[in-house]
């Protein structure tokens, strides 16, 4: 057991390709925004369908000017659910506006869709819904609500770079969608991320908004219209992202392989509620960055704070996505409470997310589902 090497949850794939593009941007004497990010912004545009595409420091960044960029602020109502990452209602609140919590699917883990319509006020102004683990939300049902009621839609796609809904892109259509290249997610920069736009109006309004408010005048010299923020990617990072897109296809189909071996060999007693796994006849639509089952707590002896520990004592790491966004300090003083959103609380209750990543291997796996076996069967009431 001892001459196991650690597994940590989610572990990044940097070849020598990317060690030396690396070292090749920090020689050439530019190492922040630059022709790199040109690159990187061209070629994810290359992916996305030809849509423009702009890149920041982070996914954070990207919600917040995607916020920004629809003239989303106080008084304005943002439908989200509370089972995301902090970022997404935690930008819409930074923006002065009211994030209104709806409760997700117990199984897809996403938006429910009659809520979502039953949230619906006249200060709503927009729906953030979040692609969970990168199964992409129901498209159809959300584009047609956000016609019906003339809303704009960021897409959270933080999770789904890859993931696509009948065989089109995340990001290749649509209104608005935010992508991250942080460490964790199927392909990275470090840290980073995106948004996809409709037009290249948008994407120029983005520019500034991610630098200063800056306008450049005919006569050389920079106006400022208004006070953007500093969300700009440098070009070390950029660099890192060329490659890494040039093998997210590889890195993504590895994940679905490993993601079929967890659902052959994780039979535990008792159960776990396993994810989703894709939907029907579109199973290559699910990108996997995550592979987060329920556990049965009810009938365990032991909670998930000590199941992570004695997984952790097998020398396997694992994570939480996610806490209940509305149940955090932040959100009760918006008048949130407990019962509010069952579905939402019992996958924060009951939430482990096990090692997935695309250089683990089949033996990784089944070395997962037998410690997490012997732990519950070790726990079973
Ligand atoms: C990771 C993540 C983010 C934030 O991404 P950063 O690039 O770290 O800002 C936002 N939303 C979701 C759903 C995420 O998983």
């Amino acid at each position: 057991m001892a001459s196991l090497p650690y597994l940590p949850f989610a572990r990044p794939v940097l070849d020598e390709g990317a060690i030396a593009g690396v070292v090749e941007v920090l020689r050439s004497g530019w190492i922040t925004t630059g022709p790199q990010v040109q690159k990187f912004e061209a070629a994810l545009s290359d992916y996305l369908g030809r849509r423009p595409v702009r890149v920041l420091n982070s996914a954070t960044a990207a919600l917040e000017v995607a916020l920004q960029l629809c003239g989303i602020g106080p008084g304005d109502e943002v439908i989200t659910p509370s089972q995301t990452f902090f970022a997404a209602p935690n930008m819409i609140a930074k923006v002065g506006a009211t994030p209104v919590f709806v409760d997700v699917d117990l199984f897809s883990r996403n938006l429910d869709f009659d809520a979502v319509e039953r949230a619906i006020t006249p200060r709503t102004k927009a729906i953030m819904p979040t692609h969970f683990a990168g199964l992409p939300v129901d498209m159809d049902r959300l584009y047609k609500i956000a016609e019906q009621h003339q809303l704009r839609v960021i897409e959270d796609a933080a999770l789904a770079i890859g993931s696509s809904w009948r065989g089109q892109r995340i990001g290749s259509f649509g209104d608005l969608t935010v992508f991250s290249f942080h460490p964790n997610k199927n392909m990275t920069t470090i840290e980073g991320g995106a948004l996809a736009l409709p037009n290249e109006e948008d994407a120029c309004e983005v520019e500034k908004l991610r630098f200063h408010g800056i306008t450049r005048l005919p006569d050389g010299t920079r106006d400022v219209t208004f006070p953007g923020g500093k969300f700009n990617l440098p070009d070390v990072n950029a660099r890192i992202g060329i490659g890494q897109l040039a093998r997210l296809e590889e890195f993504n189909a590895r994940r679905r392989e490993l993601v079929s071996h967890y659902f052959q060999l994780l039979k535990t007693d008792p159960p776990c509620l396993l994810p989703h796994s894709g939907y029907s006849g579109d199973e290559a639509g699910h990108s996997w960055n995550l592979f987060a089952p329920l556990l049965p707590l009810e009938r365990m002896s032991i909670d998930r704070k000590q199941f992570r520990a004695a997984l952790d004592a097998h020398g396997i790491g694992s994570g939480i996505s996610y806490e209940a966004a509305h149940l955090t300090t932040l959100f009760r003083r918006y008048g949130y409470c407990e019962g509010e959103l069952p579905n939402t609380e019992r996958i924060a209750r009951e939430t482990v997310t096990l090692p997935l990543f695309p250089t683990m291997r089949r033996a990784d796996v089944e070395r997962v589902c037998t410690a997490v076996g012997e732990v519950l069967l070790e726990a079973k009431i």
